[in-house]
């Protein structure tokens, strides 16, 4: 069978891939380009993202939001497809119109369908042609380039291939992080990072919290190892039914704790239950005892925390919740507000990858350069979660995968 041989071959119709072919078109309309997926549909994952409702970007795009080996690369690439280039390519090209609360812009319909709808419209509309439901099962050397094979048998040639086939999180949305395996005969081996969940759900095994499943606050976590604090996080933080610990704060942490486990660390999650510092929770617990001082401890002080939470603390302070308020001294006084504001729970490890809403690693950024080609393999380019960057919640991945994308089709262009 002879080869089709294309201006530009995209492996992976995910946002990555779809933002790749519309702004490949958007430069040079006559490219001649083929666009692959494996699965049934296009954009599953970005389907699901923000819950349906697509977070598409932050206006707070910044290099420490991310995790990668090479922040100087990941800086260069942000820059050169801004958030700005990203809202503007967004609503004056593929007619979608964004809006932002909290810094974070969803589309005004929020739904992520509508983002879909407007990448696969545009591409469409342009000739891109698309294959639906046959992975590629190899890339080879060809006289073209690369060579593509699929696995309905069909072949593909091409000096350009962006390679667009995500992480390993969400594997039901076919990123399964398999298709590493179809890049090896070009990457060397040290410049592929192995796939770890990030943004998870964390485990613990400390027993007794496992009362605490559906218990949810706003405050901050902090992951602590060896007495230092290696990040801080604020906002929801949910107690799982299994024991553990998850929402956003948690999920933004979470590459953190999983790399100092890695490291043989003694990892822990060190909760603020109401956001506020052990002086200021002080002078709430005092206000209480004076106000209500023969009342139970968890009658006098369950305003200021869910009254379950509050049990669970008092029995880390040996404290007897059945005990007067007034028969707390200041010293109890001190050891409760501090385990208020710094409740620590040990991290044993996370969910997998089912639950992960982005993986870290994949190819390292520093092997490529800043238009996201291979140094060491002319053509063939990277875009999305398959580059080793991952960032935190808030619309900071999509914005890599449309930076990774944009960058990545300039390569091709050489523009
Ligand atoms: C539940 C959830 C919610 C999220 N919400 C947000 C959010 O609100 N904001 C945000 O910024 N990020 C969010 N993310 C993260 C975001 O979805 C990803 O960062 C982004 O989708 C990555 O895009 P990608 O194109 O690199 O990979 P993917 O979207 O995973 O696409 C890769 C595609 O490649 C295809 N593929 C793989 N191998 C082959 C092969 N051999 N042949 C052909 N095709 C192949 C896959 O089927 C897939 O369609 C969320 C993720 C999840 C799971």
């Amino acid at each position: 069978m002879r080869d089709e041989v294309r201006d530009c071959i995209i492996i992976g119709g995910g946002a990555s891939g779809l933002f790749a072919a519309s702004y490949l078109k958007y430069l040079k309309p006559s490219l001649d380009i083929t666009l692959i997926e494996k699965m049934p549909r296009v954009g599953k994952k970005l389907l699901l993202t923000g819950s349906g409702r697509c977070n598409i970007t932050n206006n707070n795009v910044k290099t420490d939001k991310y995790h990668t080996d090479c922040p100087d690369r990941l800086k260069t690439v942000l820059k050169s497809f801004s958030v700005n280039d990203t809202v503007g390519f967004y609503e004056n090209n593929l007619g979608v119109v964004l809006t932002s609360k909290d810094e974070l812009y969803y589309p005004l319909t929020y739904r992520s369908a509508t983002v879909l709808d407007a990448l696969r419209f545009y591409i469409d509309e342009r000739d891109v042609e698309t294959v639906l439901e046959d992975p590629v099962v190899r890339i080879s050397d060809s006289n073209n380039g690369y060579m593509v094979a699929l696995s309905s048998g069909k072949h593909y040639s091409s000096g350009n291939v962006i390679f667009a086939c995500g992480g390993r999180s969400y594997p039901k949305t076919g990123s399964d992080g398999s298709s590493m395996d179809l890049i090896r005969s070009f990457v060397e081996e040290d410049d592929i990072v192995d796939f770890t969940p990030a943004l998870v759900p964390l485990n613990s095994d400390k027993q007794d919290i496992k009362n605490l499943a559906g218990i949810r606050f706003t405050g901050s976590v902090a992951v602590v190892s060896e007495g230092t604090e290696h990040e801080r996080s604020e906002g929801e933080i949910l107690f799982s039914k299994d024991g553990g610990l998850t929402g956003i704060a948690i999920l933004d942490v979470s590459d953190t704790a999983l790399r100092l486990i890695r490291e043989g660390k003694k990892t822990y999650a060190s909760l603020n239950l109401t956001g506020s510092g052990a002086g200021d929770v002080l002078r709430m617990l005092y206000i209480r005892r004076q106000l209500f001082p023969v009342r139970n401890v968890c009658d006098c002080f369950s305003g200021i925390l869910h009254r379950v939470l509050l049990e669970n603390v008092l029995r880390d302070c040996h404290i007897n919740p059945n005990m007067t308020a007034a028969s707390i001294n200041d010293n109890g006084l001190a050891l409760l507000s501090n385990t208020i504001s710094n409740w620590m729970i040990p991290i044993t490890g996370s969910k997998g990858f089912d639950d992960a809403q982005v993986s870290s690693g994949g190819i390292k950024l520093s092997s490529l350069t800043d238009n996201l080609e291979y140094s060491k393999s002319r053509g063939l380019y990277f875009a999305g979660e398959a580059i080793n960057v991952n960032g935190i919640c808030g619309g900071y991945n999509l914005q890599w995968a449309w930076s990774s994308a944009a960058c990545a089709a300039r390569g091709v262009l050489n523009v």
